[in-house]
């Protein structure tokens, strides 16, 4: 059960929070969309979840009544032991693992590495949306699924396709591990406080065969998209000796013009870089 929005403003006071625009504390207040997000992540029980921000704990409580193990990774310390209070017995039989922690900087929290069994759900603080994805990708620790609260606008930059104004390097990563599934619009008047912002829930699946760009492609082509509106020609001679061949190379290869743009290139062909890259 979600609290009401009074509900929230008493148990912050309760524990002396006042919430922080800077860590995204906007609270879920509404129970249609925890069960919206529940019932997104097709969740069977007994998996392992992981949750990114759990603040006073309304989705970590679904998930737990649902019988999942959740981990779970929280910033504010306050949080953090109000959640250990909230949740003393589940820690106990070891079905809840919180940590305290940047998710940027340990994106899968407690859950073991090489874990390839579970699934992320999570209402994410939109400032670490992109750094979090982007650390989870280059951790090669990668989710079944993953079904995010999104701010609108980040949802629309993860989902671009080549020749959308929007596409963007963190797509074309996203692309090579998940394809898109449901997405859910959520109106501001869902959580407390009401953001500036509209959200929406976002269902990510694991690909069959995951692709993961190194840490040396995706610096590059992070670099390439810089100059996203540039001819990926002359965006390639501004490059230093060794890339400048292995992207003319990669060109050639996949027979893609000098004169197509960064921005027009779809992520499959990217994928071929990485190769090049690796030659
Ligand atoms: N899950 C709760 C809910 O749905 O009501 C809270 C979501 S709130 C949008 C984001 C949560 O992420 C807050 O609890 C905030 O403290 C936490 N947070 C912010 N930055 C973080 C970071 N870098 N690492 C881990 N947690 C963070």
């Amino acid at each position: 059960m979600s609290l009401s929005p009074s509900e929230t403003t008493r148990l912050l006071h309760s524990l002396d929070i006042r919430p922080s625009k800077k860590l995204g504390q906007n609270f879920l207040v509404d129970g249609n969309i925890v069960k919206k997000s529940i019932v997104m992540a097709k969740l069977q029980p007994k998996e392992v979840v992981l949750e990114i921000g759990p603040g006073l704990g309304t989705l970590t409580e679904a998930l737990l009544e649902l019988n999942q193990v959740v981990h779970a990774v929280e910033i504010d310390s306050r949080l953090f032991k109000h959640l250990q209070n909230k949740f003393e017995d589940s820690i106990k039989s070891k079905k809840f693992f919180p940590i305290l922690a940047d998710a940027v900087k340990s994106p899968i929290g407690s859950i073991p590495e090489n874990c390839s069994r579970f699934k992320i759900v999570a209402n994410l603080p939109y400032a670490i949306a992109s750094p979090w994805m982007e650390a989870l990708l280059a951790s090669g620790n990668i989710p079944e699924s993953m079904t995010l609260m999104l701010q609108k606008e980040a949802a629309e930059r993860i989902l671009a396709q080549a020749s959308c104004k929007k596409y963007n390097a963190l797509a074309i990563f996203l692309k090579g591990s998940f394809s898109p599934g449901q997405i859910h619009f959520v109106p501001s008047q869902c959580f407390y406080p009401t953001p500036a912002v509209d959200s929406v829930l976002v269902q990510l699946n694991r690909v069959k065969c995951p692709f993961l760009f190194s840490k040396t492609s995706r610096s590059l082509i992070r670099g390439i998209f810089t100059q996203r509106r540039k001819q990926i020609g002359s965006v390639a001679k501004g490059r230093e000796c060794n890339e400048r061949e292995r992207i003319q190379n990669w060109l050639e290869k996949m027979d893609l013009s000098p004169t197509l743009r960064p921005e027009q290139i779809p992520p499959d062909a990217w994928q071929e870089l990485e190769t090049e890259l690796n030659s």
